[in-house]
């Protein structure tokens, strides 16, 4: 199959592409290498991509159509997994625009995409931050998430709402997933895991917000690159539930379909930084901090939608993953050897779309 993966270079999609590959599948990464954390990190994971019979890759931004299109008309995907966005809640207080320009516009580029290119089906990143402040535990894909509480959860609602009207009128095939607190090797650095390994190797305090009366839903990349490839498979037809005599409709007939991706069990924050620090061997020193504003303070994923539709089953206990990260993070910063990132590394596009 050939499957288009935007975001090839962050977190979620160089293992993505990894998987897709090793099933066989030929991939497209399409990413912009943006600054937003260490582009070296970006670099290594596509470096590692790269070398492998059946990747190419375009360097290019998603809000440039252009490039895009030319990217679809080359490569002609299938399929298609987008997960280029601008990430993190924090940052979206200081830099709205940058959720406009990849979030929304970006979006929009790669429905108009699919919807000229007749895709099969195309699988977007969503967030549990849909869910705003919302504290009835676990969230359900049918509770309202009419209450964004920071401009990028509006974006990722947003990008449901789009979804719908292409799946809609133009039965374009589209499944959302929304990921819930993605951890493990190859992480991002502006997320907790990473930055409470690093700051406690270096011997600093770490900040801990709401006094640490958070608790998170903490998902295994494995198990959601699992849970994306199953879900890509499961192209969707009209809602079977959708109901026309129903007086407000609970569903419609478009091929669209929206899941949780997540572990189905929270942990609470105190709890994963003391997992942390069995993992290091060192004890954190806590800065205790109020919620900051577009956090909430509890997640938390109910995934029987995706369980019954795609036997999707996370198996990765919190113990393990964490040690995987902090192997992965020693070996990555802290061995003698230089870091990794030779190989055919872009500094020009692999792929000329
Ligand atoms: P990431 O930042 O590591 O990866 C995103 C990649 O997209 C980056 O390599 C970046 O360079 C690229 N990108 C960003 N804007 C782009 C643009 N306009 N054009 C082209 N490329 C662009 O993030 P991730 O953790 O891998 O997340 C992937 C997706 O999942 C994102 O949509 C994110 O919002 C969503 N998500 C992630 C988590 C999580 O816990 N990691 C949780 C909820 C939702």
């Amino acid at each position: 199959m050939k499957v288009l993966v935007t975001g090839a270079a962050g977190f979620i999609g160089a293992s993505l592409c990894g998987r897709l590959l090793a099933r066989g599948d030929e991939v497209l990464g399409y990413d912009n290498l943006n600054d937003y954390y260490d582009p070296r990190l970006k670099q290594a994971r596509l470096a590692r991509l790269l070398p492998q019979p059946g990747f190419r890759f375009a360097l290019a931004a998603l809000e440039d159509r252009d490039a895009l299109q030319r990217a679809f008309a080359a490569f002609a995907p299938q399929r298609v997994v987008n997960l280029a966005a601008q990430a993190g809640v924090r940052y979206s207080l200081e830099n709205p625009q940058a959720y406009i320009d990849s979030n929304i516009v970006g979006f929009l580029n790669v429905l108009e995409a699919c919807r000229h290119a007749g895709t099969e089906h195309l699988v977007y990143a969503s967030s549990s931050s849909v869910y705003g402040a919302n504290r009835k535990l676990p969230f359900a894909v049918e509770d309202s998430v009419d209450h964004p509480v920071s401009l990028y959860a509006a974006s990722k609602k947003a990008n449901e709402l789009m979804a719908h009207t292409y799946s809609h009128l133009f039965g374009l095939p589209t499944t959302g997933l929304r990921f819930f607190t993605v951890y493990g090797p190859w992480g991002r650095p502006d997320m907790a895991l990473f930055l409470f390994t690093r700051k406690i190797l270096a011997g600093e305090p770490i900040e801990v917000f709401n006094h640490g009366r958070h608790s998170r839903d903490f998902t295994y990349i494995d198990d959601i690159v699992e849970g994306v490839i199953r879900t890509l498979d499961r192209v969707p037809g009209p809602d079977p539930a959708y109901d026309p005599m129903a007086p407000t409709p609970a569903s419609s007939s478009a091929p669209y379909r929206l899941y949780n991706i997540g572990n189905h069990r929270r942990i609470e924050l105190l709890r994963y930084i003391e997992v942390i620090e069995d993992c290091l061997g060192r004890k954190a020193e806590r800065r205790l901090l109020p919620l900051q504003p577009g956090d909430v303070p509890d997640t938390c994923a109910d995934v029987h939608a995706l369980q019954r539709d795609t036997g999707y089953a996370p198996a990765t206990p919190i113990e393990v993953g964490v040690r995987r990260f902090v192997d992965w993070y020693r070996e990555f910063y802290l061995s003698e050897r230089p870091v990794r990132v030779a190989g055919r590394c872009p500094s020009a596009p692999a792929f000329a779309p």
